[in-house]
């Protein structure tokens, strides 16, 4: 029998803290950057950019004194910009590899402007993605490596279609089959083209409504969603998900009704059915149905997803990384949910900056299911990020970048050409 008798074992720890200590200088002296950067690059700006797309979409760039920037992007929303501005006085001259920290102290500091929810939340988390990739390029890694790691090396992109507004099924064919020749295996169609949101801003005018503040879905408004889902499944034949969109605006037992009806047609997901506004009455549909059920992009912050995930109202939480607080609160989101298996998809209405940003938040949640892509139909979109367009989304596949930071080169000539009206480029 061999023993370690307490003199070799004493030799033998002193000769592993040498090796160690020689490995260590090693380290540094072939990769001089391995020697901590903490506290070396400070602040210097933050500026915004607004690209005229279908919306106006808000970049983000902040600048430092080593001559390094990042690039973010905060959600389309109202007064976002100025926000943006007001927000950056709370992190001029401080370490951007701070990123928590950071992002905690502008939350503090405007709790009173609104950052318990809505456009102050989303101007921060603007600035909180460009800190991910300032803090990704300084440290030369990924920023799927400073959330933990990445569990897969591509992402399932789904298509947020357009909506032909007409109960005839076949322009609804025509935009399926679009969107499977863009490369798409998943995608969702709005259905609600006579709702509240479309009647009250009065962009369509409604013909099987009786009227549009009630809530209700007229039985003949379901017969043709289910026509109209029926032809479109038929159409893509097997292989494809398909969802839909009813954004919040229904009542409960209307939006219960029709998914019930619709359990045949094993719908991927039914979005947002009811107001955002009340976790038990979603959670009355979820329990009562087998279609499942997808809430989260009029959410914000752990708080306000957490009676969901609490309540298990929902099948799948789809936070908006841009909106909801950042990265790194949209995967403390996505963990709190799946304490209770609930599943992740992550909603996007970004331009190409703010896809890659979800994009590395998405590689490292464990229960991600689908990326968002919109926008994809306008001919100059992805050229807004230079050399790797080509990134959406063959195969319907978005292919994690192996780069420092977010992962993108931004195409300055392109986004210049598009900038809103009245807008400057980067302005501070
Ligand atoms: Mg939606």
């Amino acid at each position: 029998m061999y023993t370690l008798s307490r003199r070799h074992f004493l030799a033998g720890t002193a000769g592993l803290a040498a090796a160690w200590t020689l490995e260590q200088s090693q380290i540094l002296k072939a990769m001089p950057q391995a020697e901590s950067v903490f506290g070396k690059v400070k602040i210097r700006d933050v500026e915004t950019a607004t690209i005229q797309m279908n919306y106006p979409a808000h970049l983000v760039k902040i600048t430092t004194d080593q001559g390094i920037s990042g690039y973010g992007e905060a959600y389309n929303g109202a007064g976002i910009v100025d926000l943006v501005h007001h927000a950056k006085q709370y992190v001029l001259g401080q370490d951007p590899l701070q990123v928590e920290y950071l992002w905690s102290r502008m939350m503090e500091a405007t709790s009173g402007h609104g950052s318990n929810a809505g456009s102050t939340v989303s101007a921060i988390a603007g600035i909180e993605s460009a800190l991910w990739d300032l803090a990704g390029k300084i440290l030369k890694v990924p920023v799927f490596v400073l959330l933990g790691g990445k569990y897969r090396d591509k992402l399932l992109a789904y298509h947020d279609t357009g909506s032909p507004k007409t109960a005839d099924p076949k322009p609804w064919i025509e935009e399926a089959l679009a969107s499977k020749a863009y490369g798409f295996k998943a995608m969702k169609f709005d259905l609600d083209w006579e709702s509240r949101n479309q009647g009250v801003s009065g962009r369509t005018p409604y013909k099987y409504r009786r009227e549009v503040w009630n809530r209700v879905i007229t039985a003949e408004e379901m017969r043709q969603w289910y026509k109209i889902l029926e032809s479109i499944l038929s159409a893509l034949g097997a292989g494809y998900d398909v969802g839909v969109d009813l954004h919040w605006n229904y009542n409960t037992r209307d939006a219960l009704r029709f998914a019930q009806e619709v359990e045949p047609l094993k719908l991927w997901f039914l979005e947002d059915p009811v107001p955002p506004e009340n976790a038990d009455a979603l959670k009355r549909i979820t329990d009562a149905t087998r279609t499942p059920i997808l809430t989260g992009e009029n959410l914000y912050t752990r708080h306000g997803f957490r009676p969901f995930i609490e309540k298990q109202a929902c099948d799948i939480i789809q936070p908006d990384p841009q909106k909801c607080g950042g990265l790194l609160e949209t995967k403390r989101i996505a963990d709190m949910a799946d304490l209770y298996y609930i599943t992740f998809a992550c909603h996007n209405m970004c331009t190409p900056v703010g896809t890659y940003a979800c994009a590395q938040v998405c590689a490292a949640i464990r229960s991600f299911v689908a990326l968002e892509s919109d926008s994809i139909e306008i001919p100059w979109w992805k050229d807004m990020v230079a050399n790797d367009g080509g990134k959406f989304y063959p195969g319907g596949w978005f292919t994690l970048p192996n780069k420092p930071g977010l992962g993108f080169e931004l195409n300055e000539e392109v986004c210049r050409q598009h900038l809103a009206a009245g807008t400057r480029w980067f302005r501070s």
